[in-house]
């Protein structure tokens, strides 16, 4: 087993996993069953996006679907049991000019032989007046986390996605009216979800409508509406406003060390090699296509068995 050593105050490691969602924590798997002893940085969220979904019901293996912080903590414990280390821990700095790679952490820093980034993605903001202001009163981007306090209470949606429904479903268990705010007549979301909205007696939808202001003084109280196709706007009352409008990939760190595409996903060829050798990717990270838990997963270990092979290569 190769372990983990010190130099100065930098960890070497044969894999360092750049995040703890699907995809960091199937690659730290792969590689800890290939006997790397990988170290993960779980970044802010252990178990990524995911485990701030209430129930994930496509991953194949739990035909009743299973919860996402569950789900997040089974494949902690999966890749621990066959020796992975995942360090509750944030990356902020990376040099991938040479390798070994260093990386600076919140507590420490590592000298890496191979790097395998899964940071995923994160929420994007609507850019409104209030929308800041009013994060945590009112405003939110996790149903999971704050569904619980509109007991009662009436909220709106924004998005027209996958997420925006599923979510909004989910707060129905709460909420007394769910209100999804779409800026076009047509959603985005898989049919099913759809049906089960549509059908649901608490949704109600409001089309070719965007958010221009979220307003209250210490906690949400209104939005206002403008209809994008007549101009026309109104002010609609809610106690709270949960925002589902796609993600941005968390690559800034690797900006000019790393290729990207225009939306800043990092390009990775058939065997999720980024534009360094010896540099991987996984995940939503590069993934502007499928993001869904099973294909981040499935992508995180393809990266991990290429890192095994990659240090096969440069070892011998
Ligand atoms: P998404 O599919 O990118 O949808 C984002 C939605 O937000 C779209 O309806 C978009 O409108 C709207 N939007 C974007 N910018 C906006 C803005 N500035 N103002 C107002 N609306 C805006 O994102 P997602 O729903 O988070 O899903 C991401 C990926 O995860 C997808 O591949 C999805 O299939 C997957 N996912 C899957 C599941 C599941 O399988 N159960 C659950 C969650 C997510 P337009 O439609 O007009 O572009």
């Amino acid at each position: 087993m190769v372990s983990t050593s010190s130099n100065g105050n930098a960890h070497r490691v044969k894999v360092l996993v750049l995040g703890s969602g699907p995809a960091g924590l199937a690659a730290a798997l792969y590689a800890a069953r290939a006997e790397l002893a990988p170290v993960v940085l779980s970044g802010i969220q252990l178990g990524g996006q995911a485990a701030l979904t209430y129930a994930v019901e496509n991953y194949p293996g739990f035909p009743e679907g299973v919860g996402g912080a569950e789900l997040g903590e089974l494949f902690k414990k999966q890749a621990e049991h066959f020796g992975a280390k995942v360090e509750f821990e944030t990356a902020n700095e990376v040099d991938l000019s040479a390798r070994p790679f260093k990386v600076t952490g919140d507590n420490s820093k590592y000298l890496a032989d191979t790097i395998i980034v899964a940071t995923g993605a994160s929420s994007n903001q609507l850019g409104v007046r209030g929308e800041n202001e009013l994060t945590g009163r009112g405003v939110s981007y996790c149903a999971t986390c704050d569904g619980w306090f509109f007991k009662d209470k009436k909220v709106i949606i924004v998005g027209g996605g996958d997420s925006a429904l599923e979510e909004g479903l989910f707060i129905t268990r709460y909420a007394s009216s769910v209100t999804i705010v779409h800026r076009r007549e047509e959603l985005r979301a898989s049919p099913l979800l759809q049906k089960r909205a549509a059908e649901h007696p608490k949704v109600d939808f409001i089309w070719s409508t965007i958010v221009t202001e979220v307003l209250g003084s210490d906690k949400v109280e209104a939005v206002r509406l403008k209809n994008v196709k007549t101009g026309e706007e109104r002010i609609l009352e809610t106690d709270g406003i949960f925002i589902f409008i796609g993600h941005t990939p968390n690559t800034a760190m690797f900006k000019g060390q790393l290729e990207m595409d225009a939306l800043g996903y990092l390009k990775v060829d058939d065997r999720m090699q980024t534009s360094q050798p010896g540099v991987f990717a996984g995940g939503e990270v590069a993934d502007p296509h499928f993001r869904q838990v099973v294909t981040s997963a499935g992508m995180g270990a393809a990266a991990a068995i290429q890192a095994t092979r990659f240090l096969e290569e440069h070892e011998s």
